[in-house]
């Protein structure tokens, strides 16, 4: 098959492929930007890979950044573009079912193609269009199915993880795994305890934000792979209540962690260690904690004034978002109007400090400094008295003054 016009990100890649053919190598243009340019969507990065082995690589183009070089990856910089160069390699040594620890260069495609997990990953693209499908990798596209490359169950055996990818591509693409993939991923699911967290969560992840999120979380659990998941081991029913949820598109990943936390019931002070034995960053553990407080009181009554400042813009946003899978219209510009008319929306900009309670108070510092800045920013915000310094004075002399 052949492609008539190529999108514009390889357009502007050709050259790099061409400088590589020139100096005698084979490249082409490989992964998942592939699939996605036959199924009509946008791609992301452009991925080459190519006979020349990685000092090759760094030969041949001025900028280049060593990313992987052992796994056989050298990042080029390109018109201000990046494309992962990455040496045809057979993955030779598989220890403990994780990714190998040692590759090996090859010169051919095919023997790369081989190593790639589903027919629909293990396209080859040339700069002419032609498209390179070794395991009829074409036919499932059009038949919408998930195949792994050679024997399922070896393929699994190699690198677990590709279990996990199988059940992000069903949340993804909406397609259905193949049989005999489908059953060597339930019969090998327990090899997941193996794989790194880190690796896991970054398919994970994807699954939950993926537009057929109902159908990744059923096969998750048909296949049983939630059980080595950090922390799902008893989650099935949660994951399947989920999965039941109004298929919206979930905007971003604290989202996705909040409401799969609400489903699971989590109380909040089991949040933080549910994330962190996911290996979240901190970040993303504030983020969402705030989240599922949010979308606590949110379920309960409409977002307050208190409600949006605390949480701030974006995140009072992502919590009226999620009342959607609540059978609930989201108000986002009602939230929007309450955020704008905040009186401060910090509290930096209180038009008092601790140095002024100080001075006016004579007293010593000590915890009812802060309980009575607290206060004053709640009554500000609640407009019982306006942020004006001799008013808020006024406000807080009987309590704390
Ligand atoms: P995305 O669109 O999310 O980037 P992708 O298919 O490009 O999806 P990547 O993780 O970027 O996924 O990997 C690029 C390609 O490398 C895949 O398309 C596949 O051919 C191959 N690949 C990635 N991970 C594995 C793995 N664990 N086992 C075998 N092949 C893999
Ligand atoms: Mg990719």
């Amino acid at each position: 098959m052949k492609l008539t016009k190529l999108p514009i990100e390889y357009q502007e890649a050709i050259p790099v492929l061409k400088k590589l053919e020139c100096a005698g190598f084979d490249a082409y243009f490989v992964g998942g930007s592939v699939r996605d340019t036959l199924l009509g969507q946008k791609i992301h990065d452009v991925d080459i890979a190519t006979s020349a082995f990685p000092q090759e690589i760094k030969q041949l183009f001025p900028k280049t950044i060593d990313i992987g070089i052992e796994h056989g990856t050298v990042l080029v910089l390109h018109e201000g573009e990046q494309y992962e160069i990455t040496t045809f390699r057979t993955e030779s040594t598989y220890q403990d079912y994780r990714r190998p620890d040692s590759v090996s260069f090859v010169r051919t495609l095919a023997e790369d193609l081989k190593r790639r997990d589903f027919t629909i990953n293990a396209f080859a693209l040339k700069e002419d269009g032609e498209i390179i499908d070794l395991f009829d990798g074409l036919a499932d596209l059009e038949n919408r199915i998930l195949r792994a490359v050679g024997q399922p169950y070896e393929r699994f055996h190699e690198d677990a993880l590709r279990m996990m990818r199988g059940i992000r591509f069903v949340s993804q693409l909406g397609f259905q795994l193949e049989a005999e993939t489908a059953k060597a991923i339930q019969e090998n699911h327990a090899l997941l305890e193996k794989i790194s967290v880190e690796r896991m969560n970054v398919e994970f992840t994807k699954m939950l934000l993926g537009n057929y999120r109902s159908a990744g979380l059923k096969a998750f659990v048909e296949t049983q792979c939630y059980i080595y998941c950090p922390g799902l081991r008893e989650a099935g029913e949660a994951l399947l209540r989920f999965s039941d949820l109004p298929a919206i598109p979930l905007s971003n990943e604290s989202q996705a962690w909040a409401l799969l936390i609400n489903q699971m019931g989590l109380s909040e002070k089991d949040v933080a260690p549910f994330l962190k034995a996911w290996k979240c960053s901190n970040q993303m553990i504030k983020n969402v904690q705030k989240l599922v407080y949010g979308l606590s009181l949110r379920l309960e009554h409409p977002l307050e004034p208190l409600d949006i400042y605390y949480l701030g813009k974006e995140k009072a946003q992502d919590v009226e978002e999620l009342i959607a899978y609540f059978h609930e219209i989201p108000q986002l510009e009602t939230v929007e109007e309450i955020y704008e008319s905040l009186p401060i929306k910090s509290m930096r900009e209180l038009a008092i400090d601790g140095k002024v309670l100080l001075m006016t108070s004579g007293k010593t510092p000590g915890k009812w400094l802060s309980e009575a800045l607290e206060s004053a920013e709640k009554a500000v915000i609640q407009e019982k008295v306006a942020n004006e310094r001799e008013q808020l004075l006024a406000y807080l002399s009987t309590e704390y003054l």
